[in-house]
């Protein structure tokens, strides 16, 4: 059997997934030594119609989007989300909180009306298509991605955590975020990044989404304990986790 063809496609993200993939150095060379890479925008100039697997990044944000990533659907057997703003919506999604007008004439002033600008409420890749695997976070972890990839390489199902932040960062012996009076949202965070912000004295922000099926009463538990309400928490959910679909 012939090396797998892979594809990597973008939309409205900052590519900044992309460049993870780039920063692997030579880790980058043993994987694109077992695959063919036949279309990736940001490296390359060809194009291909097949592929095995394709990798999705960013948000969708325009009808023509969901067009095209449903006919990249149809032509690839194993679908990959990475990062945020393709597994959640990302802070792409925050846009779903305002009126679409509004965000136009905010981003684009008088010229928000023209059509090569049209824009339309933020969907999560799998709010679009079946999405097969999720490669979270913001920016996704390149150690991960690679995992991910050998794992589906070699037939093996990849298995991502489903436990929270707070597991890893009491592996860290770090001290709690909460003890300096900052809302961390690690307790229903899916851990898989080492509790990376934690570790650098900055509280959890959500960037992999929410363990499948988190604590909330423990949560609550904790922001009685330091005399916050439940909107104090929602607002610091906010970033990653705008979910509101609204009519398209
Ligand atoms: S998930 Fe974050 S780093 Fe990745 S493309 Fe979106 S905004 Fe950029
Ligand atoms: S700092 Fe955050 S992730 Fe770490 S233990 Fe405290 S709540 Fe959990
Ligand atoms: S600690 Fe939280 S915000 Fe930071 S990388 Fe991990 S999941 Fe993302």
């Amino acid at each position: 059997m012939g090396k797998a063809r892979v594809a990597i496609f973008d939309f409205a993200c900052c590519e900044g997934c992309q460049l993870q993939i780039v920063n692997l150095e030579e880790h980058i060379l043993d994987l694109i030594g077992a695959v063919d890479v036949v279309e990736w925008r940001e490296a390359m100039s060809e194009q291909s119609t097949e592929y095995d697997i394709a990798i999705i990044e960013g948000s969708i944000t325009r009808p023509q989007d969901r067009a095209k990533l449903e006919t990249i659907r149809s032509r690839a057997k194993v679908l990959i989300a990475m990062g945020a703003c393709a597994t959640m919506g990302g802070i792409n999604k925050l846009k779903n909180n305002f009126d679409l007008d509004e965000v136009r004439n905010c981003v684009y002033g008088g010229d928000g009306t023209m059509e090569h600008l049209d824009t339309e409420f933020t969907q999560a890749v799998d709010e679009v298509v079946t999405v097969d695997y999720k490669v979270h976070g913001c920016p996704m972890n390149g150690e991960e991605f690679t995992y991910i990839v050998r794992s589906l390489l070699m037939g093996k199902e990849p298995v991502i955590p489903d436990y929270p932040v707070c597991v890893e960062c009491k592996m860290k012996e770090n001290v709690c975020r909460w003890e300096h009076d900052e809302i961390c949202l690690g307790p229903i965070t899916r851990a898989g990044c080492g509790a990376t912000c934690p570790s650098a004295s900055h509280r959890c922000f959500g960037c992999r989404g929410y363990v499948d099926n988190p604590n909330i009463e423990a949560a609550k538990d904790v922001m009685q304990k330091h005399g916050l309400t439940d909107d104090q928490l929602k607002s610091k959910m906010v970033l990653f986790s705008s979910k509101q679909e609204k009519t398209l």
